[in-house]
């Protein structure tokens, strides 16, 4: 498989034509099968990716998680990771930044970069969380994630199966189609743990200082990164050829 991975359109296109018509627990059972032992689901914890871990735990695939711990994560977040292991008897591996990185980084710019310019925010998300993808995703042929093509003009292009450029693997975003509407019956209906803040207006959380909660009828990535423009709104975790997807564009496999 790595050696098809090379060719990088040729192998997207045969795979998302392998994928056709699957989403959700029968997308997951065909990844876990189709990329066994070279796929993983990396999650955040939000509630697209606590509807994937119960989808991923319902269909028997064997895909492991993990997370990343940035050092920011509100308390409500770091709760929920021991709240889904019991729930589920699994464990989910936390990866955490470099600490010389980290030191590195607020040495020169503070403590707090993020609010200094969007390129020292950027900065800060790549160190505490981009680098430490990299790292994990390493090796890997695929990796799953939880993105929704309604959640903001950043990923309204997102597909089911595509080629992450960035990352030189396949993503896999099973829920690319559903409405937040579906997710939220899914969590009702299956009693599916979710973070705390959800109830209290956050439809988007990420770290502690880059989040807040946001007023009914709003964008619901508009708590995230609130003083930039909605399209630089993104960590860089979810990037095509090493720039963001923004509204109008295709991505290239
Ligand atoms: S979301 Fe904010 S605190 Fe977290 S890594 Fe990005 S800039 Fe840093």
């Amino acid at each position: 498989m790595t050696e098809q991975l090379n060719d990088a359109a040729a192998t997207a296109a045969e795979l998302a034509g392998e994928a056709a018509g699957l989403s959700g627990k029968d997308l997951l059972l065909w990844a876990g099968q189709r990329f066994e032992g070279r796929l993983a689901f990396a999650t955040s914890l939000g509630l697209e990716d606590q509807v994937l871990t119960d989808l991923i735990v319902r269909s028997g695939a064997k895909i492991p998680l993990f997370t990343i711990d940035t050092g920011k994560l509100p308390e409500q977040t770091l709760r929920l990771i021991e709240q889904t292991e019991r729930r589920y008897c699994l464990e989910i591996e936390v990866l955490r930044p470099d600490a010389e990185e980290v030191r590195k980084m607020t040495r020169r710019h503070g403590p707090a970069p993020y609010y200094t310019s969007v390129e020292l925010r950027k900065l800060c998300c790549h160190v505490r969380k981009v680098a430490v993808l990299r790292r994990r995703l390493a090796g890997l042929d695929a990796w799953v994630c939880g993105l929704r093509r309604e959640q903001s003009v950043t990923r309204e292009d997102v597909d089911t199966v595509q080629w992450d450029g960035a990352n030189r693997l396949v993503k896999l975003n099973p829920l690319a189609d559903w409405t937040l509407d579906k997710v939220w019956t899914y969590v009702r209906k299956h009693d599916v743990p979710y973070n705390a803040l959800h109830d209290e207006n956050y439809p988007s959380i990420g770290c502690l200082p880059c989040t807040r909660a946001v007023l009914a009828g709003r964008d619901i990535r508009s708590g995230r990164w609130w003083w930039e423009e909605p399209e630089q709104k993104e960590c860089g975790l979810h990037v095509v050829q090493g720039r963001l997807v923004r509204k109008g564009e295709r991505l290239a496999h």
